[in-house]
């Protein structure tokens, strides 16, 4: 049997005044979506539990089969692994922004989506300053990670950059503000600053107009998570196609192949047939691919309805259309299609709602929804006796489902 399970980031959202009181799910043409969903199974899970934050992070996590409330130990240590910083078990990584500030506020969260090129100039100026505090490691454009050998500091309560764009800089510092981990990295915060603004690399984008990084800003830190290998947990082996750097990093905790797609780019523009193209040949010698997409997640966070409604029709024809088509010459085989969480284009952010998923392998039980979209499967869902499934326990269900044929 071969598995594949679609994510589309930030897909599901709320109705638009825009679209006639229709969520951008619903406008999209989904024929395929509509398939699975018809001749499949549908519900509603929980991706985010009760108190925790709807990050990517802990939805995702969730998705691939584990409880956030016993794994999750924060997104910093999630990123340390897809970009190869290991850490000790002393160890906290710190998810490290670049960012922007303009006159004592937080102006621009990502340092106007500053070069991977231009960052490790920034990176290399940061570790040879501050090498006494610890270590800053390069990311991606303005995401990287800062690791300190205490674990201690991963106590500290501290704000994700993107929360608090236009509010001033020291009311949204790490906190308690006299825990000494505290003092020592709030002062690190303020002190890069100084060696920022005067870089050569700053001086030059503020030249072409563009936003310079002139500070950090750490957030997100946690030790390295201690989970079971998914191989172990499911019996299968796994592959995750993703562009973003958050997914890998789950996947390399569990075990997973992070299989590389050149044109994957965690942005509009990804090259959704290379994500099929190299998840069909992942699934030679793999039972299962998760194939991540996060435009539709970009687009809400855009408030771009367009890009949105584009985004999900293109994970329909090209990523949908094409795996229904290919996989039977696999042999048996089951998809599911569903989001992480909603980004719905009015609030701009994630939300903690349930999300529908859609299943779907040829000769089990069909529940006869509608369609694929917020609407039809919440209205499948109250007619069932089906009830509010946890996140963590859908892949679970995923492969009972597939191994019951009816027909
Ligand atoms: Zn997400």
């Amino acid at each position: 049997m071969k598995y594949v399970v679609v994510i589309g980031d930030g897909m599901t959202d709320l109705p638009l005044k825009e679209l006639d009181g229709k969520t951008p799910l619903q406008s999209a043409q989904t024929p395929n979506m509509d398939f699975i969903a018809k001749n499949g199974s549908s519900g509603l899970l929980k991706t985010v539990p009760e108190g925790m934050e709807p990050g990517s992070d802990v939805a995702n996590l969730s998705i691939m089969g584990y409880n956030p409330k016993k794994y999750y130990t924060g997104r910093g240590p999630l990123e340390a692994a897809s970009i190869g910083a290991e850490l000790s078990d002393n160890d906290v990584g710190f998810r490290c922004n670049f960012i922007t500030v303009d006159e004592g506020m937080l102006a621009d969260f990502n340092a106007g989506h500053i070069s991977t090129a231009e960052a490790s100039q920034l990176i290399e100026a940061l570790n040879k300053s501050f090498y006494r505090f610890g270590k800053f490691y390069l990311g991606t454009s303005y995401r990287h990670l800062f690791v300190l050998n205490n674990k201690d500091a991963a106590s500290l309560n501290s704000t994700p950059p993107h929360d608090v764009v236009g509010e001033p800089i020291f009311e949204h510092l790490l906190k308690p503000e006299d825990h000494p981990f505290s003092i020592k990295l709030n002062e690190l915060m303020q002190k890069s600053s100084d060696i920022l603004t005067k870089h050569p690399v700053n001086k030059k984008r503020i030249d072409e107009g563009k936003k310079p990084a002139n500070m950090i800003w750490l957030w997100g830190q946690g030790t390295k998570p201690q989970m079971p290998v998914f191989k172990d947990n499911y019996g299968l082996r796994g592959a995750t196609i993703t562009g973003v750097d958050l997914i890998k990093g789950i996947g390399t905790y569990l075990g997973l192949t992070n299989v590389h797609v050149p044109g994957a780019t965690g942005y509009y523009d990804t090259d959704y047939c290379g994500k099929v193209t190299f998840a069909l040949e992942a699934l030679e010698n793999h039972d299962l691919v998760f194939i991540h997409v996060e435009a539709p997640d970009e687009a809400g966070h855009a408030g771009d309805i367009q890009e949105k409604i584009m985004a999900i029709e293109r994970i329909d024809l090209r990523i949908l259309g094409k795996l229904l088509e290919e996989l039977p010459s696999l042999g048996d085989f089951a998809i599911a299609i569903l989001p992480d969480h909603p980004t719905p284009i009015d609030i701009r952010t994630h939300t903690s709602d349930p999300v529908p998923y859609a299943v779907y392998s040829p000769g089990c039980e069909s529940d006869d929804t509608e369609s694929y979209d917020e609407v039809a499967v919440e209205k499948s869902f109250k007619n069932s006796s089906k009830e509010l499934m946890d996140g963590y326990q859908f892949l679970k269900f995923f492969i009972k489902y597939s191994s019951k044929k009816i027909q």
